[in-house]
């Protein structure tokens, strides 16, 4: 099995939408991700949270089969978001980010940790993603994730940590602002061009997009008329693509990346529809296929012999 080792944030969350409200509820990227990603490969989780982190939090990643031994304590308070969405599901508004514990973070990692085959570099200070990754023995896969909090702050330091990313998660108004472009098209296209292979963009309730060389592929949501709290869906679409595709142990074959896209949005699904990681804490393996097929099933469109015929026809 290839293990996954991700670094990124363990988190309390405060977070307000259309449906209602959390305080200090677990989030984080490294926690979405890792809940999301679990299901299909073992997952090694790198962060650091304060003392005040709640016990129960720890044995509920713990139960899940999350290998916590790069989960330091230290001294201090965990790193608190809070953020709001209006009526745009897919634009949180970010209120306040305190790094608290995560200001004087230095990741140091063991030897199990080094070799493993597939790292995540989940949205965190590009810094320590870089230091991360340089302490890695030789990873087959390297997939990355940021935020505009990030972009703003050192859009030099992503740039650079780029170069060496095979996959680039990120949201479409995040894609434009760092590849400084007006569409996600044109954006996939500049950040290909500084490293990733594949350049993922997410559109929220709108779908996603995956570049794959000069090929863009499209991909829709899973629809659900209620969505209770965006928070996470990056992460988890993440877990679930990476999850899959580590589980192949093939990264290049576009059938392979497609299902990913398609398990992403399903892990991202179960996770919208209720707040914080409540609704992905006790998912299954079934639960999680059975929405696989039907999303995919949702998706296709029959060929038309008479199209395909008048094609051929108009083309002789
Ligand atoms: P998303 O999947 O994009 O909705 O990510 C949501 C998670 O990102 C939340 O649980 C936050 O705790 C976390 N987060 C928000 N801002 C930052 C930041 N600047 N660095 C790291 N993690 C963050």
């Amino acid at each position: 099995m290839n293990t996954i080792l991700v670094v990124g944030s363990v988190a309390l969350d405060t977070v307000k939408t259309f449906s209602g409200a959390s305080h200090d509820a677990l989030g984080g990227s490294a926690t979405f991700f890792s809940l999301a990603a679990r299901h299909f490969a073992p997952v090694q989780l790198v962060g650091v949270v304060g003392s005040d982190f709640p016990r129960e939090h720890r044995v509920l990643l713990s139960e899940r089969g999350i290998d916590l031994s790069g989960l330091k304590i230290a001294k201090g308070k965990t790193f608190r978001w809070s953020g709001r969405y209006g009526k745009d599901a897919s634009v949180a508004k970010t209120l306040a980010t305190h790094l608290n514990v995560f200001k004087d973070f230095s990741p140091k990692l063991d030897e199990a940790h080094r070799k493993a085959p597939v790292v995540f570099l989940a949205n965190i200070d590009p810094a320590l993603q870089a230091e991360v990754l340089a302490q890695m023995k030789a990873p087959a896969l390297v997939a990355a994730d940021t935020m505009n909090f990030w972009i703003k702050s050192k859009p030099q330091a992503i740039k650079e940590l780029l170069a060496k990313v095979d996959i680039f998660f990120c949201n479409e108004d995040e894609a434009e602002e760092l590849a400084e472009r007006p569409n996600p098209l044109q954006a996939a296209e500049v950040i290909a061009s500084w490293g990733p292979s594949v350049v993922v963009v997410k559109k929220g309730e709108h779908g996603a997009l995956m570049k794959i060389g000069s090929r863009f592929y499209i991909f829709p949501p899973f629809p659900l008329a209620d969505i209770k709290d965006p928070t996470g869906a990056g992460d988890t679409f993440a877990g679930g693509f990476l999850g899959y595709l580590a589980s192949t142990g093939v990264y290049d074959d576009v059938d392979h990346l497609k299902r990913a896209m398609a398990y992403g949005s399903v892990l991202a699904s179960f996770n919208v529809e209720d707040f914080s990681t409540k609704n992905i804490e006790d998912l299954d393996r079934e639960g999680i296929d059975e929405r696989f097929h039907d999303f995919v099933d949702r998706m296709s469109v029959p060929r038309s012999d008479e199209l395909l015929k008048s094609r051929k026809a108009a083309l002789a």
